[in-house]
């Protein structure tokens, strides 16, 4: 394991509130620790109700005046604030590594397509275009209004601390929206200064707001508040269930963005090294703590040996270690949470006859430190096989035929990212229509950007994050006709 060379300055966060960083109105805190220590390391203030209202009350106030602000001119300022988050990357990487875990490279890189997103999202914001439809009487013009919904309530978890709300705030500003977030407890200070880059950029006050505290507490009050026209959560499939039922409660907008369970498709024709570069690199990035994760490794029965040896030496190449020390390539889990639900998936394995080819077990005993796992001969029962592992583990089944992995990837309730190795294009067609699924990569790690959709389909979610499809969902539709007398 490799061990932190540096410390950085770890900054306490407060609320941040009609354009200006507060305390908790009671003076409440609550600790932030340093995965990689166990230690904590700072504070962050916890949000009562008589500060949500204050929030609540400078949101309205920030939708007016940002709605107000002609579209390019907020394009101007989102592309400022991306500037400023660009000039900052180093520091606010250091922040999120020490708060998260995730090797500071990686961090730094979740900045850098921070700043290309909003930067995305600044210049389409700009092409939010209604249209005006030939009427039948020629004295009456149609139009068709876009318009930004109102103020959103966002809640965001703490595997990408930055990115999980910029995907959020870049549609939601584009659009003419304020935004309210209640960011991750245990992540706090990246989300602050990832906010300070629009309060610097000159953003009227209350059109970004961030709050902590109670995360059930917060959404029953801010769901339900008749401020908040739109709803937009990222995190576990039962939360985001029980959220979609309170909005849907108060009537209000929703984006979704769940668990997921991504199978890996190896087909028989599939360039083995190629699969474990890309797919090995996907599955062991922050941890396995990424929504889109591989984790069902099908693998064709021809292949399967090969490609397990691989992915097996791959794993034991990482360095695992602090995410601030040189050279780590693994970092620790986020918090100690994961650590127990590694232990239980990993006894369920073993129980229904899993092999545990490399790693399978806690590093240490400081630090939330798990090692990079392969599972082979996984029953189909194993949960690790039926619930997404949110961590460093991969599992695999083999398969014969095309048509029963297809069937293995859409068994189960959720259908959010995919992969698939194959030089068939045939296959690769094949796959694409077949798969149920939100998002699919044929050859290729994971590929986000902001220009194409994000999201899934059945448990896994609904709305989009990327592409034209994200503003969709920060806007409301107004039919005007006028009669010209
Ligand atoms: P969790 O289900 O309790 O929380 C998930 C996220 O939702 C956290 O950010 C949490 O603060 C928030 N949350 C929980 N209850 C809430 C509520 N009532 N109102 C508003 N927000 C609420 O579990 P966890 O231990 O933090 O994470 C465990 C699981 O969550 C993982 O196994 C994974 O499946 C899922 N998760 C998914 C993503 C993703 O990117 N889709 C991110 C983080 C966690």
């Amino acid at each position: 394991m490799t061990s932190a060379s540096s410390s950085t300055p770890y900054t306490d966060t407060r609320l941040l509130i009609d354009g200006q960083w507060a305390d908790a109105a009671s003076g409440k805190t609550l600790d932030v620790v340093n995965p990689a220590t166990g230690k904590a390391i700072g504070k962050v203030a916890h949000a009562g109700i008589v500060d949500l209202d204050r929030a609540l009350a400078s949101a309205q106030r920030g939708f007016e005046a940002w709605k107000n602000t002609p579209a390019p001119t907020r394009a101007t300022t989102m592309r400022k604030a991306a500037g400023l988050i660009r000039e900052r990357a180093d520091t606010i990487a250091a922040l999120l590594t020490q708060e998260q875990g995730k090797p500071l490279a990686e961090a730094r890189g979740e900045v850098l397509a921070a700043a290309e997103i909003i930067e995305w999202f600044a210049d389409e914001g700009r092409r939010v275009y209604g249209r005006i439809v030939p009427s039948r009487n020629l004295a009456v013009q149609q139009l068709v209004l876009k318009e930004a919904v109102g103020p959103v309530a966002a809640f965001t978890p703490w595997n990408f601390p930055v990115n999980q709300i910029v995907r959020k705030l870049g549609a939601a500003l584009a659009t003419g929206c304020s935004f309210l977030v209640k960011a991750p407890e245990e992540t706090p200070a990246s989300p602050a200064a990832l906010l300070q880059a629009f309060v610097d950029a000159g953003v009227p006050p209350g059109t970004v707001g961030l709050v902590f505290g109670d995360p059930a507490e917060i959404s029953n009050y801010l769901i339900a508040h008749p401020i908040i026209r739109k709803v937009t959560f990222t995190g576990s499939t039962p939360v985001g269930k029980q959220l979609a039922a309170l909005a849907g409660a108060h009537m209000k907008r929703v984006t979704m963005e769940l668990g997921g369970h991504a199978p890996v498709i190896i087909a028989e024709d599939a360039d083995v090294a190629l699969a474990v570069k890309a797919a090995g690199a996907a599955k062991f990035r922050n941890a396995g703590q990424v929504c889109i994760s591989p984790t069902r490794f099908l693998v064709h029965n021809s292949l399967r040996e090969e490609f397990s040896r691989a992915l097996v030496k791959h794993a034991e190449s990482l360095k695992l270690g602090d995410g601030l020390a040189e050279g780590t390539t693994l970092g620790p889990l986020a918090n100690s949470r994961r650590l127990t639900a590694m232990a239980k998936v990993m006894d369920d394995a073993r129980a229904k006859g899993a092999k545990i080819a490399t790693g399978g077990e806690r590093i240490g005993d400081a630090g939330n430190f798990f090692a990079p796992t392969v599972l082979t001969d996984v029953s189909l029962d194993a949960d690790v096989f039926n619930n997404e592992p949110f961590g460093p583990v991969a599992a695999i089944r083999g398969f014969d035929t095309l048509e029963e992995a297809i069937t293995e990837a859409n068994r189960l309730p959720f259908g959010l990212a995919g992969y698939a190795f194959t030089k068939s294009i045939k296959n690769a067609h094949l796959l694409g229509q077949r798969l149920e699924l939100g998002m699919l990569w044929v050859n290729q790690p994971a590929m986000p950007s902001a220009e194409m959709p994000f999201g899934g389909v059945k448990d896994s979610g609904y709305g989009s994050e990327g592409g034209p499809e994200a503003l969709e969902s920060y806007l409301v539709t107004k039919s005007v006709s006028i009669l010209g007398v």
